[in-house]
């Protein structure tokens, strides 16, 4: 009997698009006689994994996009969307549909690791053989590990050293001209319901989720559900998913030769908005509407024809994806534990307030956190809610949550704000809300970028912080953007539009907006608005944090120490150091909760000139490399080291305790 030809399942996760997709290719190169597009929806992202509406709308966005252009090249074909999770459905599916093949683009994040290890060790069991090839990230993760010597990649040095062992970035594959048609559709097996609890995105939903009705959504076409069977109240964002729109920005962005070839991310605005100052492109690569690879070459081939000065690695766009690259490289060979400090052999432990809640069976975050002290509580929430008192923080923040993106170096500023340089708050609490918010949220890169801002890994310098006044002055002395994002400001004079609580009473009255509270009204008599009064001194907050992170830098644990794990760390810090530190004992420790005394003024007494001083050349840290830098540093290390050698700088080998 000849053998029959390919029955094949393209399982799309990371890929939602047809140009340069290896996995896609592959596929196709079975010369299958037919061609399932299939994309399982989930219920660990649709219940456990923090997402707000914006990011909800950029997938089905992605979704209907790519599903319409598969429709385009074969009118019987479309995406089949299958409300079931992967493991329990892809199995049925097999023996439905007499499935020989399936295939799909390789995704090294943990929790995908354990699904596909799971679902290629059911597809081995039913005889279905298994194709999957990279086309995240210009190297596959796990390859350029290996090329780094075994170890995660900490710094773009050694992502371009182990990058050149593995040759140049593989060329972009055009998308399809064709695509087979699929078999018979139909799904004559049981549907095994999931059940919503924990249902993190509980509180995005006005309604209960009703995605999970019926197998192939309520008109049995198997559709992209809609926000509204999600319960989710409709985006807020204007930034919208899909690869026909992420193909066109591409397009607008390379056309202009010079912004491609002297883009410089120091150089670029936090302020600008609409339009932004980067490209925008990171929502695209994390769904996978535009690839890596394709942004990589077209660059490529600007930068090998422009005539004039260039920018170059690692602030240029290349220089871009390398970070990107890095980050993945960093979360590949850490698993779940790149995404938390506890068990983290990379991450310094720093005591922060609110820490995260350890799961005892696995180690694990749980998604909570103590409550050391309800000052730092407050100081969160506020944070998160865009009330902080500091308009160039809450502006940021509250174009995080209404548009689900903000510029790299304003997400630096926040996540300096609540770490390191202000708050001294658990850089896995600014994860969450990033994680929730972020339309672009990748946990490689979510993780990673925190861990640089919290100095807590990839980044040591900790004494150079971002004042909330001064930063914002360089790029917009007028204050546009906090205009924008905080209206209630708008009618405030240039010259205190970063420091309305300096504004004299008449003044503040003239602007129709009174500078006083924590931010929890609004309104105010005769219709005048209320702005929040800074909810700390900023200057001397950011002194006790860098005190403190000198302090821990000096005890020098890292997140796989037995004393982190059980509790003891607290005997290696005074007791009056900051974060929840009291209690020598590791009963006390395990149980970092109640009310820990304040020891900070609280807002109402700040006052005075808030934190001018700071690093002029502080954007020069968003290169990555060690470019100047704070003084500390310089005088340590010399010029031009790599900061492979910054991990760990300050008192050099980890505490072996
Ligand atoms: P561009 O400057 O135009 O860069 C081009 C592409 O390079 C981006 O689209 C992105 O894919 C990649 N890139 C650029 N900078 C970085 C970087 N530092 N790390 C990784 N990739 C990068 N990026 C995410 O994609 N997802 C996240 O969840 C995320 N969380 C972050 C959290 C914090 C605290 C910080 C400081 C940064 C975070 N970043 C994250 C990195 C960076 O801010 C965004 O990738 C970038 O701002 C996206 O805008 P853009 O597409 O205009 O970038
Ligand atoms: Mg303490």
């Amino acid at each position: 009997m000849a053998p029959s030809k390919p029955r094949v399942i393209y399982w799309f996760r990371t890929d939602l698009r047809l140009h340069d997709s290896p996995a896609l290719k592959a596929a196709l190169d079975l010369k299958p006689e037919c061609l399932y597009p299939v994309w399982c929806w989930d219920p660990h992202y649709v219940y456990r994994a923090r997402v707000g509406p914006n990011r909800w709308q950029y997938l089905l966005d992605c979704q209907s996009d790519l599903s319409a252009s598969i429709t385009k090249l074969n009118p019987k074909s479309k995406l089949f969307l299958i409300r079931e999770a992967p493991q329990t459905l892809l199995a049925k599916l097999f023996k439905a549909w007499k499935i020989t093949h399936i295939v799909f683009e390789k995704d090294t994040d943990a929790y995908a690791r354990d699904r596909d290890e799971n679902v290629v060790s059911q597809a081995k069991g039913a005889g279905v053989e298994v194709i999957i090839k990279m086309g995240r990230t210009l190297y596959d993760p796990d390859e350029l590990v290996r090329a780094n010597g075994g170890r995660p990649t900490m710094s773009i040095t050694q992502v371009q050293k182990a990058g050149e062992k593995l040759g140049e970035v593989a060329k972009p594959i055009p998308a399809p001209k064709f695509l087979p048609d699929p078999g018979d559709t139909s799904l004559d097996f049981e549907h095994t319901q999931p059940s919503p609890n924990p249902d993190f995105n509980n509180i995005q939903r006005d309604e209960d989720d009703q995605s999970y009705n019926a197998l192939a959504g309520p008109k049995g076409d198997f559709a992209v559900p809609t926000m509204a069977e999600l319960g989710l109240k409709p985006a807020s964002s204007q930034h919208r998913g899909g690869e026909t729109i992420a193909l066109k920005m591409l397009d607008e962005i390379i056309s202009n030769t010079q912004y491609t070839a002297t883009f410089s991310k120091p150089d670029t605005a936090p302020t600008a908005f609409a339009p932004q100052a980067t490209t925008l492109l990171s929502p695209h690569h994390h769904f996978g509407s535009l690839s890596v690879r394709l942004l990589y070459w077209r660059v490529m081939d600007v930068l090998a024809s422009y005539k004039g000065k260039q920018s170059t690695i690692p602030t240029n766009l290349i220089g871009q994806l390398l970070f990107r690259d890095m980050y993945f490289g960093a979360q590949a060979p850490l698993g779940y534990c790149f995404a938390q400090t506890v068990g983290n052999s990379h991450c310094r432990f720093i005591p922060w307030h609110l820490p995260s809640k350890i799961d005892p069976s696995n180690g694990l975050i749980t998604g909570d956190h103590h409550i050391d002290t309800p000052e730092a509580e407050t100081w969160f929430q506020r944070w998160k809610w865009g009330k902080t008192g500091f308009p160039w923080i809450d502006a940021l923040m509250r174009q995080l949550r209404y548009e689900g993106w903000i510029h790299h170096l304003g997400r630096h500023a926040v996540a300096c704000f609540l770490t390191r340089g202000g708050c001294y708050i658990d850089w896995e609490r600014g994860a969450e809300v990033f994680e929730e918010w972020l339309i672009d949220h990748e946990v490689a890169c979510n993780t990673g970028n925190w861990q640089w801002l919290s100095c807590t890994a990839f980044y040591s310098q900790f004494y150079r912080c971002y004042s909330p006044i001064a930063f914002p002055k360089k790029t917009d002395a007028k204050g546009e953007f906090v205009r924008h994002f905080c209206p209630e400001l708008k009618d405030y004079p240039d010259k205190y539009i970063y420091e309305p609580w300096k504004a004299p009473i008449a003044d503040q009255k003239k602007a129709g907006c009174l500078i006083k509270g924590d931010g929890d009204d609004t309104e105010g008599e005769g219709g005048m608005k209320i702005y929040p009064k800074p909810m700390f001194d900023f200057n001397a907050r950011r002194t006790i944090c860098i005190d403190a992170i000198k302090n821990a830098y000096h005890v020098n644990l890292y997140g796989d120490n037995p004393k982190v794990k059980d509790g003891t760390w607290r005997e290696l810090f005074s007791d009056s150091a900051e974060g929840p530190t009291e209690g020598k004992s590791a009963k006390d420790a395990s149980s970092a909760n109640g009310n820990g005394e304040a020891k900070v003024k609280s807002g109402e007494e700040a006052s005075g000139d808030m934190g001018v001083d700071q690093d002029e050349d502080e954007a020069a840290e968003v290169g990555g490399e060690t470019r100047g830098g704070d003084r500390q540093g310089k005088r340590k290390r010399g010029k031009g080291k790599g900061q492979e050698t910054l991990d760990g700088h300050f008192g050099g080998k980890r505490a072996k305790r």
